[in-house]
């Protein structure tokens, strides 16, 4: 009986060893989860860590993270929130519940007064757990091939899209733009910093709403790949055919989770694909 365990133990030993080896193969994926109408994106670097930007309004989220990461893989390190709505942060409750988060990214905007804010509050509190406020310009660098910096991360307005917080992703020369549930108003902030915004694959912002990505900004940013993240007969008529057009207008390939369901790209750092 002695025997069988410490077999049984060698082959799960040796199975770990094969599919981290596997997983160590120098390639980014960027999954852009079928949760719904919502955001959800969970990103494995080469370095080993995980990064989860947005949980979706629901417990899909679990189930969709479960499918994209080895099962004993229980740790998200970096978790960012674009903002406090909740078909971006209602699926997180219960990730703190089941995953090991290490660091949580904010933007300054703290609803105090927010129902939902507050049990997300309540959960991170429950989990010993706090959110670092990050600043336009912050770059977080895992080693020298790949980093993100936070382009945008307002506090203060009253509409929590404004508020999204905006990151470009850079791995070897692909580079990735995740913009929340950004409007245009704010795209003409972004046009005006020092920052750029050319980017291969473009998370397009608020689910394809015609009040995002405007035509300047879709000229900035040039990118190669748009992914819209909205659900199936969503509510709000996401993706509008204005923001399709406009997409449609700059030649990129357009891909919606709908359709598609998740979404994984790989990369190596050269070029991009869709696996
Ligand atoms: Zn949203």
């Amino acid at each position: 009986m002695n025997k069988l365990k410490i077999i049984i133990g060698v082959i799960l030993l040796l199975l770990i060893l094969f599919f981290s080896l596997n997983k160590n193969n120098n390639n980014l994926m960027v999954s852009f989860l079928d949760i719904g109408q919502g955001d959800a994106i969970l990103i494995q670097a080469p370095t080993g860590q995980n990064i989860l930007i947005d949980g979706g309004a629901d417990n899909k989220l679990l189930s969709e993270i479960a499918k994209n990461l080895p099962w004993w893989e229980r740790k998200i390190d970096y978790l960012i929130i674009s903002h406090y709505h909740a078909d971006h942060i209602m699926g997180l409750m219960e990730l703190l519940n089941k995953y090991e988060v290490e660091h949580i990214l904010t933007t300054g905007h703290q609803p105090t007064d927010d129902f939902l804010y507050q049990i997300w509050i309540d959960a991170l509190t429950a989990h010993n757990l706090r959110e670092t406020i990050v600043q336009p310009g912050e770059k977080f660098i895992l080693n020298n091939n790949l980093s993100w910096q936070v382009l945008l991360a307002d506090g203060y307005h009253e509409d929590y899209n404004e508020n999204s917080l905006v990151m470009r992703l850079s791995f070897g020369r692909i580079d990735y733009l995740f913009m929340g549930d950004l409007p245009s108003t704010q795209e003409s902030k972004l046009l005006q910093s020092p920052f750029i915004l050319e980017s291969e694959i473009f998370k397009v912002g608020h689910h394809g709403s015609q009040y995002s990505s405007g035509q300047d900004f879709l000229a900035a940013v040039s990118p190669e790949l748009c992914i819209i993240q909205s659900g199936q007969g969503n509510k709000f008529g996401h993706p509008h055919q204005e923001a399709l057009d406009r997409l449609r207008t700059i030649g990129c390939q357009i891909e919606q989770n709908q359709f598609r369901g998740t979404i994984n790209i790989i990369s190596d750092g050269q070029n991009w694909l869709i696996r």
